[in-house]
């Protein structure tokens, strides 16, 4: 009788669509209850046939399951004590996807929303997005269930201290190199460092990225993910012979890639609309006004609320409502994950949207997004289109590496550079195997070579 897993390792099961279909089955029994992780896996699989038909290499049993499991997962116990001496648990996560192509490289999330399976998925997304790069870095991605929201910087330290106590044994500069993600910016990232610095008695730059400007970190890192998506974006319109100029946005988030988003959107003459939180979004019929939205998100850390009180006629908060309702020419989802569902595409596709650009992390749902494909929308997958942020992780890793400080024109030279490249590869593999226009299967594909053939040079590991 066959069992299960030598079923599952036949090469005479490989490649076809079906046979990624039990590939798929297997890995959501083995990993229950994590919808998120379940969702990234099938978004990558339904889109690998092809590959895997036309290169009978990647038809390797077992390659793909060895892609789809994480090397390490690390879960430890977070405890600190709040400004009134309370003990507070947290749990923290590092998943080590994989790491073919360099050391593991990915964000740390701090929100209430963060378990394993939230881990699993980012992780899994962020080994083709590195891979897209051309950077030479592997994919990971931590976090914990924290909520900073609220809490005293001293709180916060003292928070990122205990996260470092044990984080640090696991991660190093040719090791695993954490960054920020959503609740993690400059302010934890020098805390976490402080930490590590203070435990390992080593300055070791190269260990995490998005450090400040005057302790190893790099100029543009801040605003990287966003600009990149933009620049994303203005390529997609590129090759349909439209641009940015004078367009309407409508951007979601508040937090760093959405203010960076709108910045460079700006920047090339387009008008963003809106921006949002978890209480609801605010409309500015004049365009956002940049320095305002800073002065209220980045400096008091306040609610988007302020923003329209503050802004007089021009701009209305819309509590709890969506913010695809407002028209727009282009769509930025800069918020976090299945924030865009069918109803939402729907809506924007009946207001006319020409492009929707992922600045977030799987911040569209499988549903919507082969609405916008059916109906021609530019559709740029956040693999790809958020790439720049963790690109330009990689750029200030190499200053590290080199004891040297670039200055900002010439890190965001190389970050135009960097998105022009990724975009060209997906539109370019898209179309070899027969799917013009289609970046999600360009995306997938091209990052699944990069990966596939290390792992394939590297032997069974
Ligand atoms: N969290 C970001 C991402 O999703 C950046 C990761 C990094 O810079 O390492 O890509």
């Amino acid at each position: 009788m066959t069992t299960r897993s030598e079923a599952r390792l036949s090469p005479t099961l490989l490649p076809s669509p079906s046979s990624l279909d039990i590939v798929r089955t297997e890995i959501e029994h083995r990993n229950p209850a994590q919808p998120e992780f379940h969702q990234a896996v099938r978004e990558v699989l339904e889109t690998l046939a092809p590959v895997l038909a036309a290169r009978p290499e990647y038809a390797e049993p077992g390659l793909v399951e060895r892609l789809c499991e994480p090397e390490r997962q690390i879960i430890f116990r977070v405890p600190w004590q709040d400004d009134h001496g309370r003990v507070h648990v947290n749990r923290g996560f590092r998943v080590e996807f994989n790491s073919a192509l360099g050391p593991y490289k990915g964000g740390l999330r701090f929100h209430p929303s963060v378990n394993l399976g939230i881990v699993k998925f980012l992780g899994f997304e962020q080994i083709f997005k590195n891979a897209l790069t051309g950077l030479g870095i592997g994919g990971g991605k931590g976090g914990s269930d924290f909520d900073p929201h609220g809490r005293s910087d001293t709180e916060v330290m003292r928070f990122c201290q205990s996260f470092m106590t044990e984080l640090y044994r696991h991660i190093g500069e040719h090791t695993d190199v954490p960054a920020g993600d959503i609740g993690v910016g400059t302010r934890e990232i020098g805390y976490l460092f402080g930490q590590y610095r203070r435990i390992t008695n080593r300055w070791e730059s190269g260990v995490l990225t998005g450090k400040g400007p005057h302790w190893g970190g790099s100029l543009i890192r801040p605003e990287a993910t966003g600009y990149g998506n933009v620049l994303f974006a203005a390529e997609m319109l590129r090759v349909r012979g439209e641009d940015l100029e004078g367009r309407t946005a409508v951007v979601s988030g508040s937090g760093n890639v959405a203010i960076y988003t709108i910045e460079k959107l700006l920047a090339l003459g387009a008008n963003p609309l809106t921006c949002s939180d978890s209480s609801g979004y605010v409309v500015d019929d004049k365009g956002i006004d940049l320095d305002l939205l800073k002065q209220v998100k980045e400096v008091e850390r306040g609610r988007i609320s302020t923003y329209a009180e503050r802004r007089g006629g021009s701009a209305r908060f819309v509590s709890g409502g969506r913010v695809w309702d407002v028209p727009a020419d282009v769509a930025l989802p800069a918020a976090t994950q299945n924030e865009l569902d069918e109803n939402d595409a729907a809506t924007l596709v009946r207001n006319g949207v020409k492009a929707v650009s992922e600045g977030a992390n799987m911040p569209t749902t499988p549903q919507a997004v082969h609405l916008f494909q059916r109906a021609g929308v530019a559709f740029g997958p956040g693999k790809a289109a958020n790439a720049g942020g963790v690109a330009v992780s990689a750029l200030e890793m190499a200053q590290n590496a080199s004891r040297t400080a670039w200055g900002a024109a010439r890190v965001e030279e190389e970050l135009a550079r960097i998105m022009a490249d990724i975009h060209t590869t997906c539109h370019e593999t898209a179309e070899r195997y027969g799917f013009p226009g289609d970046y999600v299967t360009g995306a997938n594909i091209a990052g699944f070579e990069r990966v596939a053939d290390a792992m394939l040079a590297q032997g069974v590991i």
